[in-house]
């Protein structure tokens, strides 16, 4: 058995919807369908929370135009006027819901992270039943079921929760199993989970994914397919770089590090779950059904290029924290990482040295994470500083830090074009080496890394042979 997870990408106007659900008719029998909402529902959705919180009488409006947003799509493609009314009224049912959770909004006037997950999965609970009542149209017995009523439990944790794997287990084995025997197929809502007492607790923007690695490994399910537009990871962003290639194989590590720092094809920590079941995942194009997609898996494939792809992220800026001696005094670190979590701000990654601790944060994150240490007496560092205009590259690939030359290669690369690199990390990693460097030497920086890592030429490879 297969979990199909299908992305907010391929649910975007009623002819991609309509080819999505005839391909679901014939791809997806005995399996189970994790969806994420219609393409920009979700940003409706929390759009909604302003409205709600400053005018009651824009509420009602709102939940209009995502009912008839649905019910549209569901005229154009279901194909019984039956299953239209039956659509109807369990779309009215989760629109009621969500109605009242506004409302409660406006009465409060109050937004907490436990409203705001519960109001912005609710994209995907419309979109569950939508394909599931398209399903039934076409012939099919389909059901869709939700995180509620099957026990996908999570740490609580609001807005960027983890799966609890072993009570998901247990009760998605004792709910949602026994319904794939009666049923073809089974939706689910993605993006969220819920805690033991029962709140919705989402994965984070993106999570539909994680749901379905996490729906997947408490099935322990064959495997996991990732449905999307593209025939899945290439060695470089090909709207920068033309000549970029398609990746046919990548480790679970060289996945995680590819969708951390850059690629958007999966949310980064999807292979976290499937990772503890051995479970391969295999990005599917939606468009190109017989292609074989990326597979992930425990093993890349040994490649004779150590390096699979090159990303960047522009959302990313550094905190730096001057004390010297840094390596010598015990606790700096751990008083100012301690006060930026305790803010709740996530810290992406941190490089120490002797004088200087670099937080690594998103954009957005940068003016508190600055504030926070400000705020921290007796003052335990010299001097604070933030850096805004820079990008991260990274270079990915297992086995990198075990071949010889790889680094010297890369920073070569960069240096021949004149680019001046701010900040090194290589070690966290086994499968990435990652710099920071400016704004605007980003586009010339890529295309230097790809010319020498893939387009240079064959006789490159035997250059970076493992050592191993
Ligand atoms: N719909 C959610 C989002 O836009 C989750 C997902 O699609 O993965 O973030
Ligand atoms: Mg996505």
């Amino acid at each position: 058995m297969k979990v199909i997870k299908i992305g907010g990408g391929c649910l975007k106007g009623i002819p991609t919807i309509r080819h999505i659900t005839e391909l679901t008719s014939t791809h997806a029998k005995g399996h189970v369908i994790v969806v994420s909402a219609l393409y920009g529902v979700t940003d409706i959705l929390i759009d909604g929370i302003q409205k709600a919180l400053q005018d009651e009488e824009k509420i009602m409006p709102h939940i209009e135009v995502l009912l008839r947003l649905h019910l549209s799509v569901a005229r154009f493609i279901m194909k019984s006027e039956s299953c239209i009314q039956g659509f109807h009224q369990d779309l009215s049912g989760a629109m009621k819901q969500l109605e009242r959770y506004y409302y409660g909004l406006n009465f409060t006037g109050e937004l907490t992270p436990k409203m705001k997950d519960a109001i912005s999965c609710m994209g995907e609970r419309f979109s569950a039943l939508l394909l599931s009542w398209t399903l039934q149209s076409l012939g099919v017995a389909a059901a869709s079921m939700t995180p509620q009523t099957m026990g996908l439990y999570t740490d609580g944790k609001f807005g960027d929760a983890t799966i609890d794997l072993p009570a998901a287990t247990e009760s998605l084995n004792s709910t949602l199993k026994p319904a794939l025997q009666t049923y073809d197929m089974i939706f689910i809502p993605g993006f969220y989970g819920i805690s033991l007492k029962g709140e919705i607790t989402t994965f984070g923007r993106g999570g539909s994914d994680y749901a379905a690695a996490a729906v997947a490994a408490a099935l322990s399910a064959d495997l996991l397919e990732i449905w999307k537009d593209v025939d899945g990871f290439m060695t470089a962003n090909p709207k920068f770089v033309p000549q970029a290639a398609f990746i046919n194989r990548l480790s679970y590590e060289e996945c995680a590090e590819l969708s951390y720092f850059g690629a958007s094809i999966l949310h980064p920590r999807t292979v976290e779950p499937v990772r503890q079941r051995n479970i391969e995942i295999v990005i599917k194009n939606t468009l190109n059904p017989d292609a074989q997609g990326t597979i992930i898996s425990e093993k890349s494939e040994q490649s004779d290029l150590v390096i699979k792809s090159i990303t960047y992220t522009d959302d990313v800026s550094i905190l730096k924290v001057h004390a010297s001696g840094v390596g010598y005094r015990p606790g700096i670190l751990s008083i100012v990482a301690s006060a930026l979590t305790d803010a709740g701000l996530n810290i992406r990654s941190v490089v120490a040295t002797q004088t200087c601790i670099s937080f690594l944060f998103s954009k957005k994150d940068i003016d508190e994470a600055y504030a926070t240490l400000e705020k921290i007496r007796p003052v335990p560092y010299r001097a604070l500083e933030k850096e805004r205009e820079l990008v991260l590259l990274a270079i990915v690939g297992e086995g990198l830090s075990s071949s010889k030359g790889v680094a010297a290669r890369c920073f070569s690369a960069i240096a021949e074009q004149g680019i001046n690199v701010e900040m090194i990390s290589f070690g966290p990693s086994k499968a990435a080496l990652y710099f920071l460097l400016k704004q605007e030497d980003l586009h010339k920086g890529i295309h230097a890394l790809h010319a020498t890592f893939f387009t240079a030429g064959k006789a490159d490879k035997q250059t970076i042979a493992p050592v191993s």
